[in-house]
């Protein structure tokens, strides 16, 4: 999953050393079907993004995808804000000015990052060219 705590480059080393860490584990880099390697310290991703990329032995646990899933859904804290934006979903009340205009900043974000991604991995464009030329931080 692409995180919007890592960069680019963390993003990448982090994948790898997950798939080095599968195929310790298991012998696969695809890692045991069903189940997902978690960090313990859920904090760690935005707190220690250098410790959470390195995908550490003691940091990590073998869950099925469906404890992973109930774990991080359940105590799950939102903030008011977020709750109150869920309300009104749920009952059809549109959004904010406000809200649309920041949904569509993040996902003008998003598409921008992800054109460059697609154009760097095609062989398109190198990175550092495209960072310099968008006008769109993609960190
Ligand atoms: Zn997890």
């Amino acid at each position: 999953m692409i995180s919007k705590y890592l960069t680019r480059e963390q993003n990448n080393v982090s994948m790898v050393n997950k798939n080095r860490r599968w195929k310790e584990i298991c012998g696969s880099i695809k890692g045991i079907p069903g189940h997902v390697l978690h960090h313990v310290d859920t904090t760690l991703l935005y707190n220690n993004p250098e410790r959470y990329i390195l995908w550490l032995p003691e940091d990590l646990k073998i869950m099925t995808k469906a404890e992973h899933l109930s774990l991080h859904h359940t105590g799950l804290k939102y903030s008011d804000e977020t709750k109150e934006k869920m309300r009104q979903k749920k009952l059809g009340i549109p959004k904010s000015e406000e809200h649309r205009r920041h949904l569509s900043e993040s996902h003008k974000r998003y598409w921008a990052r992800r054109r460059m991604d697609e154009q760097v991995r095609s062989g398109r464009a190198k990175l550092s060219v495209l960072k310099r030329q968008s006008p769109i931080n993609a960190a």
